[in-house]
């Protein structure tokens, strides 16, 4: 049985099928470590830690141990974000649930499994990753906050680019669809009649001193239709390139989506214009290992 995941990274890679192809279904991920992820995942851990009552010094000293270690240039900076971390601004974990099992609360759902023509058996998972799961209050609701270094200066733009974020509403669609599976039974009540929301937890790393802030809540109800199509699309589309020989159609470029992806230096290099070239070119630009969110 071949294993197939699927999160919201890889939802937002459709919009390509070669980017889809490579990421997805070939694994590749660049040689080269990029700062700004290793600094979002020393701030996410850091974030984790003091939910979990760790000590300054302690949360700080592991996320900067954790950041040297993956080409950190910027220690000094991080730092400046960790002493401005405010747990006020967060809310309290859901009654019978801990510290524990409330931060990066990891999912994988059996979505389908499907035999194809030539025989082989894929199962597709739909996995994930909640930075932090806490009640709302107001609206006696659980929220599930996502924590996102944002570089922009302007926190309503962020906001903005939060809302329309395929990743929240995957997360909201699947909490929607199979919370029941994630969470324990006494918050089920929360996955029926909207008592459900994600919510943007920007950290603004430009500002001086940093911020970290938490957007309104967000409801993705209306698009709960909309979301069924889109994952069955992506399941087929995924299926149909497991099994393609060679390169899949570039068609980012059609939508102009190249600029921002991994694979740019492989199809817009002058110098690779055939597909053994490009090939041979992504063999030494990126690693090939199993698309595993549980293991990134
Ligand atoms: S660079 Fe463009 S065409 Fe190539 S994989 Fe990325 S989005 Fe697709």
């Amino acid at each position: 049985m071949i294993p197939i995941y699927i999160d919201a990274s890889a939802l937002k890679k459709t919009y390509c099928d070669r980017a889809f192809q490579q990421t997805v279904i070939k694994g590749r991920v660049p040689k080269e470590y990029r700062e700004p992820f290793s600094f979002g995942n020393a701030t996410h851990l850091y974030a984790k830690l003091r939910a979990r009552n760790a000590s300054f010094k302690d949360a700080m000293a592991e996320a900067v141990t954790y950041y040297n270690e993956h080409r950190g240039v910027e220690p000094d900076k991080l730092i400046s974000v960790f002493t401005t971390y405010n747990p006020n601004i967060f809310g309290a974990f859901p009654a019978g649930m801990d510290a524990i099992a409330c931060t990066e609360k990891f999912f994988k759902i059996p979505y389908r499994e499907v035999t194809t023509s030539d025989g082989k058996v894929y199962i597709v998972f739909l996995c994930g990753t909640i930075d932090r799961i806490e009640l709302h209050q107001d609206f006696d609701a659980l929220c599930l906050i996502d924590f996102k270094t944002a570089r922009n200066w302007d926190a309503h733009a962020v906001y903005q680019d939060y809302k329309l974020s395929v990743q929240f509403m995957f997360y909201y669609w699947v909490f929607r669809r199979y919370g029941n599976q994630i969470l324990p039974e006494p918050l089920h009540k929360y996955l029926q009649n909207n008592r459900l929301f994600v919510c943007p937890s920007p950290i603004m790393i430009s500002h001086k001193p940093p911020k970290w802030l938490k957007g309104m809540p967000i409801s993705y109800d209306h698009l709960l239709g909309e979301m069924d199509i889109l994952v069955e699309a992506s399941v087929e589309a995924i299926l149909s390139l497991a099994s393609l020989e060679g390169l899949a159609t570039p068609n980012g470029m059609i939508s102009d989506q190249c600029s921002k992806c991994d694979f740019w230096p492989v199809c817009h290099s002058p110098l690779h214009s055939d597909g053994l070239a490009k090939e041979e070119l992504l063999d030494n630009l990126y690693d090939k290992k199993l698309y595993d969110p549980e293991n990134f």
